[in-house]
């Protein structure tokens, strides 16, 4: 017989790493809330050319990722590979720039790339997803990246910083382009083939290389943000003034450029203490141009993208605490045939009334049904028996302290609430 197991890059997440991912779910649900952010989901399924278009023929991502097949009737279709491209398509599609603009919106979901599996690297990966559509003012990059920085901070990240560049526009990013392609024209024989690839297809990638060869060249290529126009110059000196006067602690890096074609303008990422070092934790930037590229009207957007996954793997490789999920701590034991029927009543009746029970199951002794309650953290287990029955009584055994006492069957809701209440 196959033994089955997960797919490579796939992972199970088991109840005990749970509480992690609850609790990031629920302050990222809740951070976004109070920031003004709406949510919406969308398909794991897309037509892949909106990817190809969106995200862009010559990116990783789409070249060498994407989960891209023909479905049964022949539709050339992709498992969504990131978010924007998609959030942006539903804006377009539902018609949403009539609404008071921006539209904020988050998600939270699995997205699918192939990529070299690798510690912390899954191709299915679930994404926290924070899009401001409609919104050209530096303030909603501000607030975007601040959204991801409370996050952090609220999950208990520490040393966190920015990371943020400019990419330019339309108007200026191509001139740069090409005098980076020129110096790098000069310095053909020191660079990898990667690199040479690149070059032809995604020129700006070359300077995120993390090739050792590469760097020299790296380190003394021209900077884009000596080649913005006036306009993205302003936007990108606006951001860094509110950087500046909000005290955040934020590095220009000018090898920021990050792995998506429609990025315009900001680029950004914010660093903590990772697994040793500071690392990127989140990232994301502008993309002005991606609404008009999907075929609806101009209209400016910036976001992020947020991986729980690794996350998840930072947060327990440093020890941070989440608190944990509810569990029931009243356990109902039964001793014979009535006593079990018995059971199943009183249970359910604790149920109905909101206090959480775990039922024992099976025709077991009294001190097997004990030590299962030992063994799951009970905190008062209910003991049915028939003679206790024939008075309306139930024993009451409280766990830690080892201790009995007789509780009328119509008083247990009562003696629970008050005795949970205490602890
Ligand atoms: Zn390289
Ligand atoms: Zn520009």
């Amino acid at each position: 017989m196959t033994r089955y197991t997960a797919l490579p890059g796939f992972q199970d997440v088991l109840p005990e790493d749970q509480p992690y991912w609850e609790h990031i779910r629920d302050r990222a649900r809740d951070l976004a809330a109070r920031f003004g952010f709406e949510r919406i989901d969308v398909p794991l399924l897309e037509v892949a050319t909106l990817f190809q278009r969106g995200v862009g023929e010559g990116t990783d991502i789409v070249d060498k990722e994407m989960y891209a097949f023909a479905d049964r009737d022949g539709a050339l279709i992709a498992l969504r590979p990131e978010f924007t491209a998609g959030v942006v398509r539903a804006y377009i599609e539902h018609g949403m720039h009539v609404r008071p603009q921006p539209v904020k919106l988050y998600t939270i979901g699995p997205i699918f790339r192939h990529e070299r599996p690798q510690a912390g690297r899954y191709r299915q990966h679930t994404q926290f997803n924070v899009e401001i559509l409609g919104e050209a003012d530096p303030a909603a990059d501000l607030e975007v990246m601040l959204l991801a920085w409370h996050l952090f901070d609220d999950l208990g990240f520490r040393d966190l910083s920015f990371q943020v560049n400019s990419t330019g526009d339309p108007k200026c990013k191509p001139a740069y382009i090409q005098v980076l392609v020129d110096y790098y024209r000069q310095h053909m024989d020191e660079i990898d083939e990667d690199c040479k690839r690149r070059l032809e297809r995604a020129p700006l990638r070359v300077l995120d290389c993390k090739a050792e060869q590469c760097q020299p060249v790296i380190a003394n290529a021209p900077k884009i943000t000596d080649y913005l126009c006036p306009e993205c110059a302003a936007h990108f000196a606006q951001l860094r003034q509110y950087l500046d006067d909000l005290d955040k602690p934020y590095t220009l890096n000018h090898r920021l450029v990050r792995g998506l074609d429609y990025y315009t303008r900001t680029v950004f990422e914010v660093w903590a203490q990772g697994i040793g070092a500071q690392a990127a934790v989140c990232g994301g930037g502008r993309y002005d141009g991606l609404a008009e590229m999907l075929g609806g009207p101009p209209t400016p957007g910036v976001g992020f993208g947020l991986g729980i996954d690794r996350n998840v793997l930072t947060m327990k490789v440093q020890g941070l605490s989440v608190p944990p999920l509810p569990v029931p701590r009243v356990m109902v034991l039964h001793l014979g045939e009535a006593a079990r029927r018995q059971a199943v009543q009183v249970t359910d009746s604790l149920r109905s009334a909101g206090i959480d029970v775990w039922l024992a199951f099976g025709q077991r002794g009294l001190k097997s049904q004990l030590r299962e309650a030992g063994k799951r953290n009970i905190s008062y287990t209910v003991i049915l028996a028939e003679d206790e029955l024939k008075r309306g009584m139930a024993a009451v055994r409280d766990m830690a302290a080892s201790s009995q006492t007789d509780v009328p069957l119509a008083e247990l809701e009562q003696w629970l609430n008050e005795h949970l209440n205490q602890r």
